[in-house]
């Protein structure tokens, strides 16, 4: 098989965490003195906070706090060390919430800054005022206070959502029109866990669109209500795992409609989820959130995945215009084919309605002839009627020959002879 596309254009660097694991690690601690939130990169628990101060320092002098909402407790120690990605830990008996089923609130939290956090950072961003949770967008009819307001020195505004509870389709709908009439541009990320985040089953991940599937890509989940919604709407679901700051992409290869037979069709099939396409499940690609960007324009996230999408659509469109421009030179083949029998046989009737023409004409004509000829008889016949008997049967009038004179019978001489 040819390199995948895929494989090509994303899988290119480093090899990045596993994300979208449902792990619960606790990698953000909100800082004592300056009331922010720190996040704690994989790897990095043995590192330095600042310069000259380790995070196992800051932790040891109670300077980072459970960001947990219903805590607040400061953490007891650094894990770092193992398989597990390095996280705070609270001291034994303390902080019964990371159970693994922790607070909604605090994923949360964690999304909210993690996103905030690459808005700041974002080149395309620079000069953006971020609000988070603070500046309603409002309209006659309502209004909406977005988790991560981007407000662009000329006023283009992009709202993050980030979706951790249940939402219906009509619901999201509702927001996302909402949206769409206060002219904001929204992006919504769910949780990589609770209610928007629920794996596929074993039938589903058999289903054709989803036999396929690259390495790299996270996971297989259910595509919910809501997300049939937002695909329908042409909008790409997309999750967002706060703790290795990756963002998944929803993603599933299909067979092109127009694949003709022989072609390998999972080798350069299409990457998309199209719209107006019930999908039960699909791939999460998971890309870093910071190689993703604001596309204004398509009004989206435009993680590596959706990138790989647009080039995939594109591809396929061109695939189709010259699968089509054959098919039109086919047709004109075909038609030229065609017109030139058609021609062919026109002039062929023509040629036998011609001789046949002529047939006729010249069997009227004997026919006239014959006529004539008749009628020539019967006038001759009615002429010889009119005339004496003598005439009109000579042989059987005919006069004897006049006979010889005979010599008188003075001259015996002559009788003799
Ligand atoms: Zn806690």
């Amino acid at each position: 098989m040819g390199t995948s596309r895929w494989r090509g254009l994303v899988n290119s660097g480093p090899r990045r965490p596993r994300a979208f694991t449902q792990d619960t690690a606790q990698v953000l601690a909100l800082d004592k003195k300056t009331r922010q939130l720190r996040y704690l990169p994989a790897g990095e628990g043995n590192g330095e906070m600042e310069p000259g101060v380790t995070w196992r320092d800051h932790v040891a002098r109670g300077m980072l706090l459970c960001p947990a909402p219903d805590c607040g407790l400061p953490f007891g120690r650094v894990v770092a060390g193992g398989a597990r990605r390095h996280h705070f830990a609270h001291r034994p008996g303390e902080g019964e919430h990371d159970d693994g089923t922790g607070p909604e609130t605090l994923w949360h939290l964690s999304a909210k800054d993690v996103l905030a956090r690459w808005a700041e950072t974002h080149p395309d961003l620079a000069d953006w005022t971020l609000h988070l949770d603070d500046t309603p967008i409002t309209l006659p009819d309502g209004w909406r206070r977005p988790d991560v307001l981007a407000v662009s020195p000329d006023g283009i505004k992009v709202a993050f959502e980030v979706q951790y509870s249940a939402l219906t389709g009509t619901d999201w709908k509702a927001r996302h029109d909402f949206y769409a009439k206060a002219g904001v541009v929204d992006i919504w990320l769910f949780a990589h866990h609770g209610p928007q985040w629920r794996p596929a089953t074993t039938q589903q991940r058999r289903r054709a669109e989803l036999v396929w599937h690259d390495p790299d890509w996270a996971a297989t989940v259910q595509l919910s209500g809501l997300h049939q919604t937002m695909l329908q709407h042409g909008v790409i679901p997309l999750w967002l795992d706060p703790t290795t700051q990756m963002v998944g992409t929803a993603t599933t290869r299909v067979h092109p409609a127009n694949t003709s037979p022989g072609e390998r069709l999972w080798e350069d099939a299409a990457y998309t989820l199209p719209p107006r396409r019930v999908f039960p499940a699909c791939h999460v690609a998971a890309d870093p959130l910071e190689q993703c960007d604001v596309d204004l324009a398509a009004r989206e996230l435009l993680t590596p995945a959706r990138r790989v999408h647009h080039e995939e659509r594109d591809r396929l469109q061109e695939d189709e215009q010259v699968a089509q421009e054959r098919a039109a030179r086919v047709r004109a083949c075909q038609e030229e084919r065609t017109r030139r029998r058609r021609a062919a046989e026109q002039d062929k009737r023509r040629a036998i309605a011609a001789r046949a023409a002529e047939e006729q004409a010249e069997r009227e004509k004997r026919e006239q002839e014959e006529l004539r000829q008749k009628e020539e008889e019967r006038a001759a016949a009615e002429a010889r009627q009119k005339m004496p008997l003598a005439q009109q049967f000579p042989p059987v009038f005919e006069q004897e020959p006049p006979s010889p004179p005979k010599p008188p019978w003075w001259k015996p001489w002559q009788r003799r002879a």
